[in-house]
């Protein structure tokens, strides 16, 4: 098959390993590692951020999460705390040891985002939007690039390509759900674009079975899908309190909940070989 990428296609030999340096050691994303990224969909104040991130710790997981800017269907809905958030991440950073992703909607904000976050994410809405690829591309930093909840696969990887050829390898790609006719879950998770991925690309590819679901309930099974597919980690929305979020609390789990969920993919991946 002709294939429209080039510097995200898989050539012989091994896949692209992304590497964050971080106070607690390297994580790996790739290469037979897998990781978990977990936290709640948005940063809502400090203490409460703080806590649940020494809890995420105390649990296991690889790397924090949580918005700062939050791209929202309606401008009237909680849209983050912005710079307050970004401050709050960088602590959490300071407190844990942990590495942190957090969303960048403008590339006005790259430099500042890229100050506090050791990981950049490209959100679903924002796949497309080439001169933001470009410049996260130019950042330096590594980047998670989620799907397009509309897009192809092959869209996917030309997306990947823009932030490659602005000269960054460190790209990690995001199922996140797609857009179908089905209205029960939010998204449908194409667990399928898992091994496709990676026979087209040498990039890794992590599922979110939070997003792409929209169920809280829905997440375990899916995650462990995930683990089954092959792939390379899991993005995991966790509040401290699913009712009470500002954002996406139908889907978040709390942390007994996402303890459960943690050990049990753990074990999963742990038996398959891969490191966690
Ligand atoms: C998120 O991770 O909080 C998010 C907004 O995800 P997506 O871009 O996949 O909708
Ligand atoms: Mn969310």
């Amino acid at each position: 098959m002709d294939r429209p990428f080039v510097l995200a296609s898989r050539k012989d030999g091994q896949g692209t390993t992304v590497s964050i340096p971080a106070a607690e050691g390297t994580v790996h994303i790739g290469g037979g590692h897998f990781v978990v990224i977990a936290g709640p969909c948005a940063v809502e104040g400090v203490e409460a951020y703080l806590a649940l991130a020494r809890r995420l710790k105390q649990i296991g997981v690889h790397v924090l999460r949580g918005g700062a800017f939050k791209p929202r269907t309606s401008p009237y809905s909680f849209a983050g705390l912005g710079l307050e958030g970004l401050e709050i991440l960088a602590e959490a950073r300071r407190q844990t040891g942990l590495p942190v992703v957090t969303e960048v909607l403008d590339p006005r904000d790259i430099e500042q985002v890229a100050a506090c976050a050791d990981l950049l994410q490209v959100g679903s809405r924002n796949m497309q939007n080439f001169s933001l690829l470009s410049e996260v591309g130019r950042s330096g930093k590594p980047v998670i690039l989620k799907r397009g909840f509309s897009a192809t696969i092959e869209e996917w990887l030309l997306a990947a390509e823009y932030i490659l050829a602005a000269g960054n390898p460190q790209v990690v790609l995001c199922e996140r759900g797609i857009r179908t006719f089905e209205t029960y879950t939010r998204n449908t998770v194409d667990i399928a674009a898992v091994p496709v991925v990676k026979e087209l690309s040498h990039l890794p590819v992590i599922i979110d079975p939070s997003h792409g679901t929209g169920r809280a309930e829905l997440v375990r099974p899916v995650a462990k899908a995930g683990v089954a597919v092959g792939a390379d980690g899991l993005m995991i929305e966790v509040h401290h309190c699913p009712s009470c979020a500002l954002s996406d609390g139908q889907q978040s789990l709390d942390p007994l909940a996402f303890a459960a969920l943690f050990a049990e993919v753990r074990e999963m991946a742990q038996r398959e070989g891969r490191r966690v």
